[in-house]
């Protein structure tokens, strides 16, 4: 009997393991990409008719909300700051912290296998300061 030796080469995303580091970095690069950043303000698309949070932070408070539809022509839209984004094999999870609501849709995490929906935008000073202190915190709550 010979005992062979084989070197193999993994992917550090997935964990697959390949024959060549080519196919590994290939798996490897195959890692969805982002430019958004932990610490970016960004708007998720609208679709509340409320908020019990801090009014600066949702994006267009006096939308008339009377026909309980989605979109920013008659629902609202809230700040939310990148607080961690993590990875699942390729996929990424951005979480997402707002103040504009105090219950459980404070928060929620947006996945890259489904496309990523997140607008970075200019946020006044006021939530680039709160926001600070949500950084870190990581959503188990799907948002969408
Ligand atoms: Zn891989």
């Amino acid at each position: 009997m010979e005992v062979i030796e084989k070197h193999l080469f993994e992917c550090p995303m997935c964990h697959k393991d390949y024959e060549s580091k080519e196919e590994a970095e290939e798996c490897m690069n195959s890692t969805d990409k982002t430019d958004l950043k932990v610490g970016d303000i960004v708007t998720a698309g609208a679709g509340f008719g409320w908020f019990d949070g801090d009014k600066d932070w949702v994006v267009n408070p006096d939308v008339d909300t009377s026909q309980h539809g989605f979109g920013w022509d008659c629902s609202m839209g809230f700040y939310y700051v990148i607080t961690d984004i993590a990875t699942e094999g390729h996929i990424l999870k951005f979480s997402l912290f707002t103040k504009a609501m105090m219950s459980a849709y404070s928060n929620g995490y947006v996945s890259s296998k489904y496309g990523i929906s997140l607008k970075k935008v200019d946020a006044t000073e006021k939530i680039k300061r709160e926001s600070k202190e949500l950084i870190g915190k990581v959503s188990d709550r799907l948002m969408y």
